[in-house]
């Protein structure tokens, strides 16, 4: 095997990534080796590249990328099974979360993993420090001694993959959170790759009604594809008002049981908040970048709002989320979320064209891909 791995290398907003190689680590006997094959560009990807949150970067570089896949390598001596004690051989493909949860604190022994304040994304630790294969960026990721691991099964095609371990579980996660009972009406706010997922998710658990919202006509024909029952189209319901009051006609007057919002821009929560039904649900994902909100405080007590953050997910949901890919393959085409692919070396123009992608009203693309 190689002893060194190419790397792409970020050092700040608006510097290029810079392709490296970088020595491989020692995979203990616990650890593995993994080759990945595919790394997404996230939307929090590229809240960094572009620093939405504003703060100077005072960071060592790191290798970025957290949503990916990849086959095993190498395994350490002792790893003969996955995290459901299935056989794990060298060469089988894996699904991972992409932090890693302390096992040692007062969330991890209640099996709140998802919000162990001392998970580690060791993507972002730098590549200053050992083991350098810790991001998805990378043409090798060091799965830590721990790790939980999920054999891929052997139905799924490779390009259903590398969402996986973000977009699909962070939205999983979170309708499995807020509880969406059969019968239910759903709006989804954003039809990027996580409101694609939570669009099909949403109609797996039994919704009846799924209503998405987005700007672009080419992924609301693709939510529709994926179990939307209504589409709301922002070039035709120009203002919040409006697309408040179509919500309200879709749903008899009465609002959805859930609100999903998966766009990531503040003003989103605030016009998504309006179309809670009294005593319904409000799930907040896509704002991690930290906008700010100016709204009557007693917005949430007057509508008896269940208002619900997420951030990550349990170990289990990576599984759920293979499953489900495997039982619904040939109801949705899931698979279409992944739309262009870039190799390694060309991360540059990949992040450039996601960028563009994002913006432009006649784009298909829900996720750009890096092949390393
Ligand atoms: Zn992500
Ligand atoms: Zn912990």
């Amino acid at each position: 095997m190689a002893e060194k791995g190419k790397a792409a290398v970020f050092s700040g907003p608006g510097k290029p990534f810079e392709i490296q190689e970088l020595p491989l680590p020692e995979v203990a006997p616990d650890g593995i080796l993994v080759k990945n094959t595919a790394a997404v560009i996230c939307g929090s990807d590229l809240h960094v590249w572009r620093n939405d949150s504003g703060r100077p970067w005072d960071r060592d570089p790191v290798i970025m990328g957290h949503e990916f896949t990849g086959v095993v390598a190498k395994l350490g001596r002792n790893v003969t099974a996955d995290s459901l004690r299935r056989p794990l051989r060298e060469g089988d493909r894996v699904a991972f979360p992409f932090f890693f949860p302390c096992h040692n604190c007062y969330w991890c022994v209640r099996g709140e993993h998802h919000s162990c304040p001392y998970r580690s994304r060791p993507n972002f630790q730098g590549v200053v420090k050992y083991p350098f294969a810790d991001g998805g960026y990378s043409e090798y990721f060091y799965l830590q001694p721990g790790a939980y691991k999920f054999k891929v099964p052997d139905e799924l095609p490779d390009n259903s993959i590398p969402p996986v371990n973000c977009a699909l579980a962070q939205v999983l996660f979170g309708l499995e959170k807020v509880r969406v009972h059969f019968g239910d009406t759903v709006v989804i706010q954003g039809a990027g790759g996580l409101g694609i997922y939570a669009t099909a998710v949403a109609r797996d658990m039994g919704a009846s009604q799924v209503i998405v919202i987005d700007g672009q006509l080419n992924r609301l024909e693709l939510a529709t594809r994926c179990g939307a029952t209504s589409t709301v189209d922002m070039s035709a319901y120009k203002t919040p008002e409006e697309r408040v009051a179509r919500v309200k006609e879709l749903t008899g007057g009465i609002g959805a049981d859930v609100v999903v919002e998966v766009v990531g821009v503040a003003a989103a929560t605030l016009e998504g908040l309006d179309m809670v039904r009294i005593n319904g649900k409000y799930l907040d994902i896509g704002n991690i970048s930290g906008g700010r909100l100016d709204m009557p405080a007693n917005k949430v007590i007057s509508g008896q709002i269940q208002w619900t953050g997420v951030a990550h997910y349990n170990p289990w949901i990576i599984e759920s989320a293979l499953q489900f890919l495997a039982r619904t393959k040939d109801t949705y085409p899931l698979s279409n979320v992944v739309s262009d692919t870039f190799p390694l070396e060309k991360i540059n123009e990949a992040f450039e064209f996601a960028e563009w992608q994002g913006k432009s009203s006649g784009s298909r693309a829900q996720r750009v891909v890096l092949n390393p």
